[in-house]
């Protein structure tokens, strides 16, 4: 099936299984004595769309993918992203598109079999473990979290916090990332190793809220290591190579982010169009007043702008690799959830009452789209990167056209 055909299917799929059932999930999350599992009405559209083949769109086919590029998955991204729990009735939650790809190339056959394969089938779930409460993510660097050898083992130890996932009864492992040698220079210190989530001595701690979202079924949680003992096989990578190797697997996950963002900002235009068009007030529908169509035309010019801008910078990953579009990344890891933070905010407002509460799914959307801007990286860190390879750019052209 070419991608143009997919995206046709996923766009239905979203319109006529995932969007009418929302209000479902919700009441059954709501209900549920476990709030840590897939709800029934997820497990059933979960089934539904990997019958269909509407599953793990970017990774290879010999994976069990759809083997699209990064230019075909991008606006398959962005209609599953019309509600915050799309991406994962597809098996496209970016963690396990990223977590599948650095066991694809840099884990030994036996974690591949046992772990990464069940994880791309949809059968379990994983979860990626880096940060740490007492140690600013924005220099990873500097990570605390011991992971020491012993033997045929390695053993771990300390505290990770901001688990996405891992309080999950799916999430079967994780990898985790930590220092194997503090003396090595800062970006050769930290290793990653897979942990099983039976492994004695590992326990989950405390569940975060996000702006009073708990975020469930996938929650945010601590995750505690007590002397967690794995055999020196679950290295995934080199040894000392763990920031390198997240590096490698950042560019799928960059474009569905900010195609996510997309998504939730082509959302929020259908709920406030559709809304302005009903709502009547003061003898006028609320589409007849001038700060209306406004808000409106600012949010089309604002989306499509930044959506070109994103299918561009996949274009020229597409063909120059991700470091020609460091800078280009950087920028749309910023712009994306601005402006659906933007076009969200607009459409609560024009509901009233009723857009900031489970009458829309604006509300949660707009609180998933604010963690965005801290999340892999605060907006500052990136800024700072836009910045320096501006001054760089412009100190070259100044040296090539002789002005000082
Ligand atoms: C919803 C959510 C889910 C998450 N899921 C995961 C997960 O699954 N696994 C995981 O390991 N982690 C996860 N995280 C953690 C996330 O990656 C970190 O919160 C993020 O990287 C920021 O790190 P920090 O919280 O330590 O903030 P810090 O690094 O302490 O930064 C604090 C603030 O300082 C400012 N700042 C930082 N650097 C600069 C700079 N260079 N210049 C100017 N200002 C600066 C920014 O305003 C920034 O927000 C998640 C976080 C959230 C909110």
């Amino acid at each position: 099936m070419a991608g143009q055909d997919l995206v046709r299917d996923v766009e239905a799929f979203m319109l006529e299984r995932v969007i009418p059932t929302e209000a479902e999930h919700h009441h059954q999350l709501q209900a549920a004595a476990n709030r840590w599992t897939y709800t029934p009405i997820m497990r059933q559209l979960r089934a539904e769309a990997r019958e269909k083949g509407l599953w793990l769109f970017p990774m290879p086919v010999e994976l069990g993918g759809r083997g699209l590029s990064l230019t075909e998955y991008a606006p398959i991204a962005e209609i599953m992203n019309w509600c915050n729990h799309g991406p994962e009735i597809f098996n496209c939650y970016t963690g396990t598109i990223s977590n599948g790809t650095a066991m694809a190339a840099h884990a030994s056959d036996e974690l591949k079999e046992r772990y990464m394969k069940p994880l791309l089938a949809g059968d379990i779930r994983s979860c990626i473990s880096i940060t740490e409460r007492n140690v600013p993510s924005s220099d990873p660097t500097d990570l605390k979290f011991d992971i020491k050898r012993d033997g045929d083992e390695w053993v771990l130890n300390g505290v990770k916090s901001w688990a996405t996932g891992g309080a999950m009864d799916e999430c079967k492992f994780f990898l985790v990332l930590g220092a194997t040698d503090v003396s090595a220079p800062r970006h050769a210190r930290h290793s990653m190793v897979l942990v099983p989530r039976e492994a004695a001595g590992l326990s989950t701690g405390r569940i975060e809220t996000v702006m009073g979202y708990d975020d469930a079924p996938f929650g945010h949680c601590d995750l505690i290591f007590d002397n967690v003992r794995v055999p020196v096989g679950n290295l995934i990578g080199k040894e000392g190579e763990g920031f390198l190797m997240m590096q490698s697997t950042l560019g799928v996950g960059r474009i569905q982010l900010g195609m996510g963002a997309m998504g939730a900002s082509e959302r929020a235009m259908m709920e406030m169009c559709s809304w302005v068009e009903k709502r009547v007030i003061n003898g006028r529908p609320l589409v007849d007043r001038g700060v209306v169509t406004d808000a409106i035309a600012r949010s089309r010019i604002e989306i499509d702008a930044c959506r070109a801008f994103i299918v561009q910078t996949a274009t020229r990953m597409q063909q120059q690799g991700m470091k020609a579009v460091r800078g280009e990344i950087a920028q749309l890891k910023v712009l994306a959830p601005e402006v659906a933070l933007k076009v969200l905010d607009r459409a609560m407002q024009f509901h009233g009452g009723a857009g900031l509460t489970y009458d829309t799914p604006l509300p949660e959307m707009w609180a998933h789209m604010r963690t965005v801007r801290i999340g892999e990286g605060a907006d500052e860190v990136h800024r700072e990167t836009v910045a320096k390879l501006e001054l760089r750019r412009q100190a070259e052209w100044r040296a090539t056209h002789g002005r000082a």
